[in-house]
């Protein structure tokens, strides 16, 4: 038995099952397949077979094809009800019948008029024994022409050995609206890594390693494509199953690409006038020019030998790595999923060996690098989506960072001052990343809007136009622009009355936006007026104002690492203390909470100088470096007590695992406050993030002033899963009821003692999940700013009762699918 092509019994539109409005159908309950939004009036055989049954009202036919599927034709929907009105059968039960025979004839007029739908579910019934894939939807096909693939699951199983070992195909339709880019390509490859089995996709007429996100990517396969599956090896079967189930399945749907509409005519040059270009993150900015370029990093072509270059590029890999985890790990969720598919790239196989190859052949580890990637560069720019052109900057932003880590040149991240217009020729995630400062608006030469670096800019409310042509160029440093992000223009040097026209546009604007979060600024209580406070997450000192003007009644957590990464050497007393007291005075009168240096695991501070570890996240980080550093630590604490006034701030300590930890930070604070000489008292809290620490809450609670549960950490380390390896990132979700139940864990020892007990971590940030953290005991919820005002509105919208239900229900889930349905459900 072998691999049986369905063909579309009616000329028509293909659609998923899932747009078919039958629960019967989308929930796959009869079975697997497609659909069929019918212009042909005669109902063919899909396949050599015989008839099962032709349903009395003539709407249905059941066959069985010589492997053993069994195929439902179900002609529209709720069609039974017309009694056999319009369906004319041509074949009986039990008839056997050739591929393309005649069964049914269907009066097109009289079945749409009479019952809900025309739509035909085309089906494999048995689906529990096949593996059924439809290699394209959303598209027309004429009867006759391939429909569905049809493999039987036994066959998988029993692969004919050939060559090296037994061979699976299978072909599959990628559902995701963008097809198999970034992070699709990622999740794709991490899935392949955890196969002994070879495996690669064809598509287009190439086949690259399925183990390799970029290569995946170079295919360019679009939304609702075909792409074949070819795995050989022992687990072959298995393999190529589960790569297909993942992709069908798995792949977590995608936010929109493009966040405003392509501009029609991109790139027209009148620099005295607009430019145009292309819309890439709407809003409109005003403000000067600031150029960032980027030099072409110089690298030797011949090498010192394969050894010297590999173990060089090595190293600068590793160094590359880490900033990018620390990014995977915070930060916009936006940010967040670019950093994790950047991640994989650099530790893709293809480029491996592509650069080793050129290593042992001679050529230096950055000449090998930037060989690699612009050999793939060029297969992403040969692929007609500009999906995947576009993903050329992100592979480029590698080679960049790569480089500058091989040749020693990274220097100081670029301060852009706050509120001018970036402009460059072209610009990767990672340099937006970078930027120290806020630009008010970003102008690129090159780019696309579905470009990475759009997508960041989006996400960090930046308005921004791309493709703005090589006329940019001639834009002086320090001239007046307008960026207008949703009609895709630059104004150059506009005059007076057209700034004035700007700035009124942008006060209306900003005056929609301040009504909207006028409601934000009010407490936040939920329905039934049980208090819960609603802080925000900072890290810089720029975000105090925003998160003020999100309706944030003060600060719960302010990483303090902004202060200390990318830079060769520590920040000192008074550097520290300037930056904390910016933050208390933006914040006016609302608390601050400090959170003490968490440097170490995935966030690297190179001048700490910490021996290197095999498992960085269980070594020395958080709290740790900071009692391993005495010198460092007393230097901070110093600086933020010197913070003013006494009580607005207080002191919270991240990654605790033990009484003694807390006891030793403790004795250091107290060391500082009596050396200088203050005789107020700070509060020192206790962030939750190792399970130790949740299961030792009451011990905690009793010597600190107050808990916050950071989920993040909390997690990564209850589930053993790394927060920054995309190989476990589909796993990596707070809402498993493990961390649920630590939570309840620390909320309940927090409670016994009158502690506050806060969540600071990512699950903060999601309105939904708030339901359950209130339902779990906690009272303070801690998030990004611009997360507040929906945060708050969601938590009026609740009662307590209502929440100590969900919560209830949500720890005894199986895992974290079932409380995210739950949540759904609610
Ligand atoms: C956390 O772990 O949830 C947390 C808030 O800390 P960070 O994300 O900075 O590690
Ligand atoms: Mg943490």
């Amino acid at each position: 038995m072998s691999e049986l092509s369905l063909d579309a019994p009616m000329s028509g539109w293909v659609v998923s099952l899932d747009a078919v409005d039958d629960p019967v159908f989308s929930g796959r309950m009869m079975g697997e397949g497609a659909a069929i939004d019918p212009t042909s009036a005669e109902v063919r055989a899909p396949c050599d077979g015989q008839v099962i049954s032709v349903h009395a009202a003539g709407h249905a036919v059941t066959l069985r094809a010589d492997n053993g599927a069994e195929i439902l034709i179900h002609v529209g929907l709720e069609t039974v009800a017309l009694g056999g009105a319009g369906f004319t059968r041509h074949v009986a039960d039990g008839e056997r019948v050739k591929r393309g025979a005649h069964l049914l004839s269907v009066d097109l007029d009289i079945v749409a008029h009479g019952s809900k739908s025309l739509l035909t579910p085309v089906l494999v019934t048995n689906a529990e024994d096949f593996v059924v894939t439809a290699p394209s939807l959303d598209r027309r096909i004429e009867a006759g022409a391939p429909l569905l693939s049809v493999l039987p699951r036994a066959v998988a199983k029993t692969a004919e050995p050939i060559g090296k070992g037994a061979v699976a195909t299978l072909t599959v339709a990628v559902p995701l609206a963008h097809g198999l880019h970034a992070r699709p390509a990622a999740l794709t490859a991490a899935e392949a890594k955890r196969h002994a089995a070879s495996l690669h996709l064809e598509f287009g007429g190439r086949r690259v390693n399925a183990k390799s996100p970029v290569a995946i990517m170079t295919l360019g396969v679009g939304h609702g494509q075909a792409v074949k599956i070819i795995a050989e090896g022992a687990d072959a079967a298995a393999a190529a199953t589960a790569l297909a189930e993942l992709i069908r399945h798995g792949l977590p749907s995608e936010p929109p690409l493009a966040p405003v509409a392509i501009a029609a005519t991109p790139q027209s040059a009148d620099i005295g006038g607009a430019l145009r270009g292309v819309a890439a993150a709407p809003g409109l900015a005003i403000g000067p020019a600031y150029r960032l370029t980027t030099p072409e990093i110089v690298v030797a072509e011949a090498g010192r030998g394969g050894v010297a270059e590999r173990a060089a590029l090595s190293q600068a890999r590793m160094t590359v790595r880490a900033k990018i985890a620390g990014q995977a790990g915070a930060g916009h969720a936006a940010q967040r999923q670019i950093a994790a598919a950047h991640l994989a790239f650099l530790d893709d196989e293809d480029l491996h060996a592509q650069a080793d190859a050129a290593m042992a052949e001679g050529a230096s580890a950055g000449a090998a690098w930037r060989g690699a990637i612009r050999a793939q560069v060029a297969a992403l720019e040969a692929t007609e989506s500009p999906v995947f052109a576009q993903r050329a900057d992100d592979l480029r932003d590698i080679e960049r960072q790569v480089l500058l880590a091989l040749t020693g040149e990274s220097g100081p991240r670029p301060r852009i001052p706050d509120g001018a217009i970036l402009i460059a020729d072209d610009l990767g995630p990672g340099q937006l990343m970078e930027l120290q400062g806020r630009p008010g608006g970003l102008a690129m030469a090159k780019g696309g809007p579905t470009s990475h670096v759009a997508i960041l800019a989006a996400a960090l409310n930046i308005p921004a136009v791309v493709a703005l042509g090589p006329t940019l160029a001639a834009v002086s440093e320090g001239a007046g622009l307008i960026v207008d992000g949703e009609a895709g223009t630059v104004r150059v040097a506009p005059d007076a009355a057209e700034i004035e026209a700007a700035q009124t546009r942008l006060a209306i604007r900003r005056a929609d936006e301040a009504r909207a979060l006028a409601e934000g600024g009010a407490l936040a209580r939920l329905a039934d007026g049980l208090r819960i406070e609603v802080f925000a997450n900072l890290g810089s000192t720029s975000e105090a104002a925003e998160a003020v003007a999100c309706g944030a009644e003060g600060c719960g957590l302010l990483r303090t690492e902004f202060l200390f990464l990318d830079r060769t050497e520590a920040p000192d007393e008074t550097e520290q203390y300037a930056a904390y007291q910016a933050v208390a005075d933006a914040l006016g009168d609302r608390p601050l909470i400090i959170r003490t240096l968490d440097v170490g695991g995935d966030k690297p501070a190179p001048y700490l100088d910490l021996p290197a570890e095999d498992n960085p996240a269980l070594g020395l980080r958080g709290l740790r470096v900071s009692l391993a550093r005495p010198a460092l630590f007393a230097d901070q604490l110093r600086a933020i007590l010197r913070v003013r006034p006494a009580g607005k701030v207080r002191i919270l300590l991240p990654m605790v695992a033990s009484l003694a930890e807390l006891r030793a930070a403790r004795a250091a604070i107290e060391a500082e406050r009596t050396a200088l000489g203050r005789t107020e008292t700070i509060s020192v809290g206790v962030m939750i993030e190792t399970p130790a620490a949740a299961m030792i809450a009451d011990r905690l609670a009793a010597e600190a002033d107050f808990l916050s549960i950071g989920t993040n950490d909390l997690t990564q380390y209850a589930l053993a899963m790394d927060r920054g390896n995309p190989q476990v990132a589909a796993g990596v979700d707070a809402l498993h009821p493990a961390v649920l139940r630590l939570i309840a864990e620390t909320a309940r020892a927090g409670s016994a003692r009158e502690r506050t007990v806060a969540v600071c971590g990512g699950l903060a940030a999601e309105p939904a999940a708030a339901a359950i953290l209130v339902g779990l005991g906690v009272t303070e919820l801690s998030a990004p700013p611009a997360a507040l005002p929906a945060l708050k509105a969601k938590l009026r919208s609740l009662t307590l009762a209502d929440c100590q239900a969900l919560a209830a229900r949500a720890v005894e889930c199986d895992g974290p699918a079932e409380v995210r349905a739950l949540l759904r459900e609610e």
